[in-house]
């Protein structure tokens, strides 16, 4: 296969700290013969194990651009025994503009692994994660939140796994990241995600969602902030203990999960995030702002459990998600 066109402008194999950048030839408009930088820093000292660690795969999610940012502004090469790979904006295109996809291709950056060499520039970026960091990483972490349209509260997750020792490694990393929730996930939309290619390398892979609405909030920001530290506490790459309490785990195990809204209106919540809900409850009302006198559409949940994710903005559009339910689940 053609090699990848990004070049990284620092040695990811040297020792010490290196900020630099991913840098993809890009001829625009703007700038005829010019590059994407995407920022990257590199933290090395010794041989220990190798952390990849991204945020701004959706360019409208913030913790974990935030914590990525200041563990790359923090990190000393001197308390690491290892190698710290950061990229706080995964997809710069779009995180420069603050959309969920890039505007230079209309690309989903979680739906298109492994990538093309040859192909559009999310693609290119994203085939140099897979052929390149991924192949040379122990632990990796990709953050996601809500974004524009989506709220979540805060959890880390795994995914069920056909090898049931990586599945463990994965849990157990999850746990380690000490969100206030530990999900068991399935994905709606599996197909090209990072996550499956960084399973299928046989990467312990942990992922999160902490927050949404397109913004960060000084609760969500210090979760992710914790979390990184935590994740490299926990592979060996910092000393120290675990800091925060344990999660409370969740599980999505199936499609009853999932609310998709039907109509199109105004979004009435019958509950909030995090409240508990019986199967038959209401979760929401959608009103029609067409014209008065109608009753509105209602969304009942189809199985007990909790309010994990719901619908942002207050309107919503038909086949957006309204709603997402989790069930308790172990001891905690
Ligand atoms: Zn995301």
């Amino acid at each position: 296969m053609k090699d990848s066109p990004v070049v990284p402008t620092v040695d990811l194999d040297a020792d010490g700290v290196q900020h630099g950048f991913l840098r993809l030839p890009w001829s625009g408009n703007e700038s005829a013969w010019g590059n994407i930088m995407i920022p990257l820093t590199v933290i090395r000292n010794g041989s220990g194990p190798t952390a990849l660690f991204t945020g701004g795969s959706h360019g409208d999610e913030y913790e974990g651009p935030i914590a990525l940012a200041n563990l790359a502004r923090t990190l000393q090469p001197g308390e690491v025994n290892g190698r710290v790979i950061i990229v706080p904006f995964m997809n710069m295109p779009a995180f420069r503009v603050g959309q969920r996809l890039s505007p230079l291709d209309g690309c989903n950056m979680n739906r298109i692994f492994p990538g093309r060499p040859d192909g559009s520039p999310t693609e290119k970026i994203a085939d140099f994660f897979h052929r390149v960091l991924l192949p040379v990483a122990d632990i990796v972490l990709d953050f996601h939140s809500g974004g524009r349209t989506l709220a979540f509260v805060p959890f880390a997750a795994c995914h069920a796994l056909p090898d049931r020792t990586q599945e463990e490694r994965c849990r157990a990393a999850r746990d380690a990241f000490a969100a206030p929730y530990a999900m068991s996930m399935v994905e709606i939309d599996p197909a090209g995600m990072y996550d499956e290619a960084a399973e299928a390398l046989g990467k312990v892979f942990v992922t999160t969602e902490l927050g949404g609405g397109g913004t960060a909030t000084a609760r969500s920001a210090a979760i992710a902030k914790r979390g990184v530290r935590n994740l490299l506490k926990h592979a060996g790459i910092l000393e120290g203990e675990i800091e925060g309490e344990p999660s409370v785990e969740l599980e999505m195990p199936d499609a009853e999960c999932f609310t998709f809204c039907e109509s199109v209106g105004m979004v009435e919540p019958a509950v909030d995030l995090g409240d508990a809900v019986k199967a038959g409850d209401l979760l929401a009302c959608v009103h029609s702002v067409d014209s008065l006198g109608g009753k509105p559409a209602e969304y009942r949940a189809r199985t007990d459990g909790m309010l994990v994710g719901r619908h942002f903005p207050g309107l919503i559009g038909i086949g957006d998600c309204l709603a997402v339910l989790a069930r308790r689940t172990g001891n905690r």
